[in-house]
């Protein structure tokens, strides 16, 4: 795509008004789209785009200039572009990308094109055929399989020259149950890094009956109760709530700006001891797992907070620059149009160890989430308003009475502080998450069942803030 030697002199004109370090990336991603709504098939959307970005660093900000035009002469006037707003002193440095090699290692064993279309059609008309005849009161249904394959090699004046494939492969199932004037939709996703081998590990028609299950049982449920009470969170999914209401929190460049409610708390007990969490970038196959982040630093796995004390934070290079940190390998782009920013990747509460039988045992009269929809939280603070669309009332320790209509309102600092049992099953998401923090990305959460022995449950208030789709 792009030579090395290219790659050298493009450095080097990003360096040559005294910046401080200078990075050239390149990307070519190619993306396919297959969907099934209502029984008809859309065409096959392919898509795919290719550029590159210069950014010089100087001081505590950087200067980031991008084309479409992969052509020397295009590279090097965004090179010179970025360069031009680099005013500090620095001096041209010698390159040589021999410090660090990433190996251009694919990961996955069947590749998506390796199913001509025709049977990937097949397949989707065959789930949509597994929802539907579930039962005669699922009235639509919706099937999307999507494939992203995303080429990036990145250059940097440290000598770093790192160079990955990413391969996302998703499926997105949609039933809605109508029963009068009673709709319940339930959707369910499931995806990772990784190839057709997806479809070996995780059963995608399981899945179709699943969430036609859920659907037709919701059509049974009464209104949800309002007001506080004990709630318990199953396991997988679940996680998004830490994700938004907690996690982004943790990111470095809220902590940086001083907007996040876990600044300046490093080394204190921030939650029950009870809670552990991590993001890991470095599991295989996972849906948010990346070799090396969009700055060139190795993935890794960091431990965020530890029995309820807070051990640090997510840093993408940018803000570790300005925070005198080491970066923790967590800077995303979404395209080569866009600035790197810490972000979270497969992010988990660790387990505990608590039987999740005994947790539900335990409640007296609360509320089971089965499965969450998606949620809001505002990150400074961690107030944060999730759906739920599928829940049970729990009385006398037992899953009764499926709800309907039900919000859970709350504070994720605060949650994570009163969290009272955490269980042992701990389980990632099945692969259906994107985060939109500006900047869409792929990741994955994860949780043990837990309880909360107080939260509000119902309203229809949403807070403003970011928010984690499916
Ligand atoms: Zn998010």
């Amino acid at each position: 795509m792009v030579s090395e030697e290219t790659a050298k002199k493009v450095i080097q004109a990003g360096l040559g008004n005294g910046g401080e370090l200078a990075e050239l990336y390149v990307e070519d991603r190619a993306t396919l789209r297959l969907m099934l709504d209502d029984q008809k098939l859309e065409d096959a959307t392919r898509g795919g785009d290719r550029g590159a970005g210069v950014r010089v660093f100087y001081g505590d900000t950087a200067a980031y200039a991008y084309t479409d035009d992969l052509s020397e002469e295009s590279l090097l006037q965004a090179a010179r572009a970025a360069a031009a707003a680099a005013k500090a002193s620095g001096s041209g440095q010698v390159l040589d990308f021999s410090q660090q090699e990433h190996p251009l290692d694919l990961g996955y064993q069947k590749p998506f094109d390796s199913m001509p279309i025709a049977q990937k059609a097949e397949m989707l008309h065959d789930l949509d055929a597994t929802i539907r005849g579930y039962d005669s009161r699922i009235a639509q249904a919706t099937v999307v399989m999507r494939h992203l394959n995303r080429r990036v090699w990145l250059w940097n004046s440290e000598g770093i020259h790192a160079e990955d494939e990413r391969n996302i492969i998703e499926l997105m199932l949609v039933a809605i149950a109508k029963q009068g004037e009673l709709v319940q939709p339930v959707r369910d996703g499931i995806g990772g890094q990784m190839g057709l081998e997806l479809f070996d590990d995780q059963d995608p028609f399981a899945l179709a009956t699943g969430v036609a299950e859920s659907a037709v049982k919701m059509l049974d449920s009464r209104p949800a109760p309002a007001g506080e009470m004990p709630v318990v969170i199953t396991n997988g999914w679940g996680g998004v709530l830490f994700h938004e209401a907690c996690g982004h929190a943790l990111e470095a460049d809220f902590v940086t700006k001083g907007t996040s409610a876990y600044a300046g708390l490093l080394g204190q007990q921030v939650a029950s001891p009870l809670v552990t969490a991590v993001d890991d970038g470095t599991i295989a196959g996972r849906r948010g797992t990346i070799r090396f982040d969009d700055d060139g630093t190795p993935s890794s796995k960091t431990v965020l907070i530890e029995e309820g004390v807070l051990k640090e934070y997510m840093w993408d290079l940018a803000e570790a620059r300005r925070g005198n940190q080491l970066s923790t390998g967590n800077g995303r782009r979404e395209t080569f149009r866009h600035l790197p920013m810490p972000r979270m990747t497969n992010t988990y509460i660790d387990a505990g160890h608590h039987d999740p039988e005994e947790i539900v045992r335990s409640v007296k009269k609360g509320v089971f989430v089965k499965r969450l929809g998606g949620g809001g939280a505002d990150i400074a603070k961690g107030d944060f308003v999730f759906s739920v669309t599928e829940g049970y009332l729990i009385e006398d320790g037992k899953l009764t009475a499926p709800i309907r209509g039900a919000t859970l309102i709350g504070n994720g600092p605060m949650v994570l502080k009163e969290l009272d049992m955490v269980g042992s099953d701990l389980a990632l998401d099945r692969g259906r998450g994107t985060c939109g923090k500006g900047q869409s990305a792929r990741v994955s959460v994860g949780q043990p069942t837990i309880r909360i022995p107080r939260l509000t449950v119902g309203g229809t208030d949403q807070p403003a803030g970011n928010r984690t789709g499916q």
